[in-house]
């Protein structure tokens, strides 16, 4: 159980990418539970039928679309079968993304630098294109983009995702500045180390590879994408209604003292 229940999203439509898998599952699953109808995008089909069986059996109205987020018209469409299917968009979680193989700016290849801008930037420069418009034609909304602590600090070898997620944090703001005087909040949520498949690639799975990066949190654990998912919900909810233009940090102090 999250702790998703303490919010109240009856009536509300959300779009959350990335929802095959991690993060992006665990927030479309606090949505459904908190009694919203929830469109769920993803490249990856398996996981992606996944939460969808794990939301229909909530009870939760749900549409599972493949979406490739580096794709504009794999974007619009989704958007458009949402409003076809449930009439609005009041939410938006714009999470899809990918980690960079470690790589000195030298040794990062071309391809992958244009791939890791591509899923983790553009994509949020995309999406908010073609939510914004509909959000404001229901009234207003939020969107939380999924940037990381690698959007705030510096990390050796990973520079590739640190633009990225530099630029979604920053792209996050200058949006919440074009659009809050029309009742769109859009923030940034950057994440410390976040038990999720990704992290398991990154450490190789084993409790070596997990001890080694759970050496970097403060907390002494990784975060819980049910933590993460709380924290999108809050956002997204009346509660953070003051909050735009905002990244915030939810990292177990990874990030505090440097
Ligand atoms: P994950 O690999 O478990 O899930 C990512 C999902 O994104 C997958 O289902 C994948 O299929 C999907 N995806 C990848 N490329 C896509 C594309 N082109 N179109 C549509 N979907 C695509 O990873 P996660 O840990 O849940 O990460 C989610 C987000 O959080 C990512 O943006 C990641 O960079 C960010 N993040 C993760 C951590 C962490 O420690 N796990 C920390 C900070 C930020």
């Amino acid at each position: 159980m999250t702790q998703a229940p303490r919010f109240d999203f009856s009536g509300k439509v959300a779009f959350v990418t990335g929802a095959g898998s991690g993060i992006g599952r665990a927030t479309a699953l606090a949505f459904a539970e908190a009694g919203a109808a929830v469109t769920i995008a993803d490249i990856a089909l398996p996981g992606l039928h996944e939460t969808e069986s794990q939301i229909a059996a909530l009870g939760a109205p749900v549409l599972a679309l493949r979406c490739d987020v580096t794709q504009s018209a794999d974007i619009k469409a989704a958007l458009d079968a949402t409003i076809a299917r449930f009439g609005r968009l009041d939410a938006a979680f714009n999470n899809a993304g990918i980690e960079q193989p470690g790589a000195s700016i030298v040794d990062l290849t071309e391809e992958m630098l244009d791939r890791v801008l591509s899923v983790n930037l553009k994509s949020v420069f995309l999406c908010m294109k073609h939510q914004i418009p509909l959000m404001l034609q229901s009234g207003g909304g939020a969107i939380v983009n999924t940037s990381s602590g690698a959007g705030v600090i510096a990390i050796r070898n990973q520079s590739g995702y640190c633009a990225s997620k530099f630029g979604v944090t920053v792209a996050s703001k200058v949006a919440a500045l074009e659009y809050a005087d029309q009742g769109i909040r859009v923030n940034a949520l950057c994440p410390g180390i976040i038990d999720t498949p990704m992290i398991a690639r990154y450490t190789g799975g084993t409790e070596a590879g997990r001890a080694a990066i759970i050496k970097q949190e403060p907390v002494g654990r990784m975060g819980r994408p049910e933590e993460i998912a709380a924290t999108v919900l809050f956002l997204c909810s009346d509660m953070g209604g003051f909050i735009t233009g905002h990244a915030l940090v939810a990292d177990g102090a990874q990030t505090a003292g440097i």
